[in-house]
């Protein structure tokens, strides 16, 4: 009986070794890359817009006692001139979605953002904090995977902000197949010839060039080519010393901009082109050394949202 409790005892601890280690190697360890290119900074005039407000709509979450816990979801931003919604998080048809893939890309789906399949339907969670789904104005996408466009299967039809190039991207039938993309979310987006979201040749912080969504710099969008072509990132001032800036997938969490680590390996393969991904983690890098005052979201880092929203999901900050 001891001679197979011991054994017992032994096969445990190299099931958990063997389980740590792969851990570690597919997600922990991650080298770091290297420094940006020096770039100028064009320092925002920032005022604090009477009314808006920033509220975290979380809508999945995994290890969230852990620091690298991870989420999903939605940044919703109350604006006088009408409310914007910053991602959607995954749809909550999420299983059926990826049920038609073959087996390898399903068990890719399955394991990876299939992890952060919402519990409660984004609408229900909106009404939670006084806002109505009928009534926003917009939605902006930080890119177009089904783990940030997903939602919008589950909201009344409603503008969605995407560039050309990120248009394109997620029309491509080679990029549909991976399973990045679902062909039904894209059916909610604006034709690929007609893009609702174009950047001018307007410096803002350390990027050339920006969109500045409601004419009053609270909400300004800048291009993050690389994890998708279009990618972008998303500025929520709510006064000179309230801002966020969402930054998507362009990294996995605070690691990415803080230590300037790379992607880990799991999730490396989703980044479209690997070389401008590296090169925009850098760019935060240096942007987070320029700007500490400034909170940069990646939107599945847990640990960020928590440090501009201290009271938790479902709590709104505001500018005063
Ligand atoms: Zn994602």
């Amino acid at each position: 009986m001891l001679r197979v409790l011991k054994r017992l005892a032994r096969l445990l601890f190299a099931f958990v070794t063997v389980g740590a280690a792969a851990l570690y190697g597919l997600y922990f360890r991650r080298a770091p890359l290297p420094p940006a290119a020096p770039h100028a900074r064009a320092v925002p005039v920032i005022s604090t817009i009477p009314g808006i407000s920033a509220c975290w709509v979380e809508t999945a979450k995994t290890f969230s006692s852990f620091s690298f816990g991870m989420t999903a979801g939605s940044v919703l931003v109350k604006h006088p001139a009408g409310d914007l919604l910053i991602d959607t998080g995954s749809s909550s048809h999420y299983d059926q979605e990826i049920s038609g893939f073959p087996f390898a890309t399903w068990l890719k789906l399955k394991s990876l953002a299939g992890q952060l399949k919402p519990k409660v339907p984004l609408p229900d969670l909106l009404r939670r904090i006084g806002e109505d789904p009928e009534k926003l104005r917009w939605a902006i996408l930080s890119h177009t995977h089904l783990d940030h466009s997903g939602g919008l299967m589950d909201l009344p039809r409603l503008p969605v902000l995407l560039t050309r190039e990120e248009l394109q991207f997620a029309a491509d039938p080679s990029v549909q197949a991976k399973g990045y993309v679902i062909a039904a979310h894209t059916q909610k987006f604006p034709p690929v010839a007609a893009p609702t979201l174009r950047f001018e040749p307007a410096p803002y912080e350390t990027f050339d060039e920006s969109a500045d969504l409601y004419k009053d710099g609270s909400v300004i969008v800048v291009p993050l080519r690389g994890h998708t072509p279009g990618s972008v990132g998303i500025f929520v001032n709510l006064s000179p010393t309230r801002r966020l800036f969402y930054v998507g997938d362009a990294v996995d969490d605070e690691r990415g901009f803080e230590e300037r680590a790379e992607k880990s390996l799991i999730l490396r393969d989703s980044d479209n082109d690997m070389t401008l991904a590296n090169q925009i983690a850098g760019r935060l890098s240096e942007l987070h050394e320029k700007v500490p005052g400034l909170t940069v979201i990646p939107a599945h880092g847990r640990s960020a949202y928590k440090k501009f929203f201290p009271s938790g999901p479902l709590s709104c900050v505001s500018g005063q």
